[in-house]
């Protein structure tokens, strides 16, 4: 069976924590559209140097740009069986552009998991999240500490603070999620794919939930 999920929720509220999870447990692939603007960023390409000064602003990446890089991405092989995608889509035309992209595979959307929460608790989740810089893995100082301070347990790689996470700009990329993503709630409860989850649970409680989800869509 194949398993294209969808992560949606607002900056901050564990999307990219929950997919690691997820992925480690269904072997899927794990596609962060953030993740793979920050590569480009890190490589120099064109694209990276489109997508900064969007992102350093908490803005949007232009959908052209953004739905071109996620179609070459799920071409790839390892997204024969399924994806989870972690930020993707963020608008309406990415939406759409996402059913087609699936239907001309004859696949579609299995899962929406739309994880919530309050706005205030988002400016400190992502104020106090710490990524490492060889692959992006992800901590908390205070939920999801590493063992080690300021280096990741997976790759010993260090930890540092990503340049949009700062107060300021979190409040941004809210702003925008609520103007921008938030109408996709509506849209995917509306084609029956929607599941809600609460987002200020801990982590194990939030990936349990996503896990159930996932088995009873299956
Ligand atoms: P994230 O890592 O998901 O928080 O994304 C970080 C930043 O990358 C966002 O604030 C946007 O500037 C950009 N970005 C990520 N995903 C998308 C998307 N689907 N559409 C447009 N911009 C995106």
């Amino acid at each position: 069976m194949t398993s294209y999920i969808v992560l949606l929720g607002p900056p901050g509220v564990g999307k990219g924590t929950q997919a690691e999870i997820l992925s480690a447990k269904t072997h899927l692939p794990h596609i962060s559209t953030g993740e793979l603007f920050r590569e480009n960023m890190k490589n120099d390409t064109k694209l990276g140097r489109e997508a900064k000064a969007f992102m350093d602003g908490g803005e949007l990446v232009p959908d052209s740009l953004t739905i071109a890089m996620v179609e070459g991405r799920l071409a790839r092989p390892d997204c024969r069986s399924g994806a989870i995608l972690d930020g993707f889509p963020r608008t309406p035309v990415q939406a759409e552009a996402l059913g087609q992209m699936l239907a001309r595979a004859s696949q579609g959307i299995d899962l929406v998991s739309f994880i919530s929460a309050a706005p205030g608790v988002l400016v400190e989740r992502a104020g106090g999240r710490w990524t490492c810089v060889a692959q992006g893995h992800i901590y908390h100082q205070k939920y999801n500490a590493p063992k080690a301070s300021g280096k990741c347990d997976v790759d010993g790689s260090d930890l540092v603070q990503r340049a949009d996470d700062s107060a300021e700009t979190v409040r941004k990329r809210i702003e925008v999620y609520l103007e921008q993503t938030a109408p996709l709630v509506e849209y995917y409860r509306a084609a029956g794919k929607l599941v809600e989850i609460d987002g200020t649970q801990p982590i194990d409680l939030v990936t349990k939930a996503l896990l159930a989800a996932l088995g009873a869509k299956g």
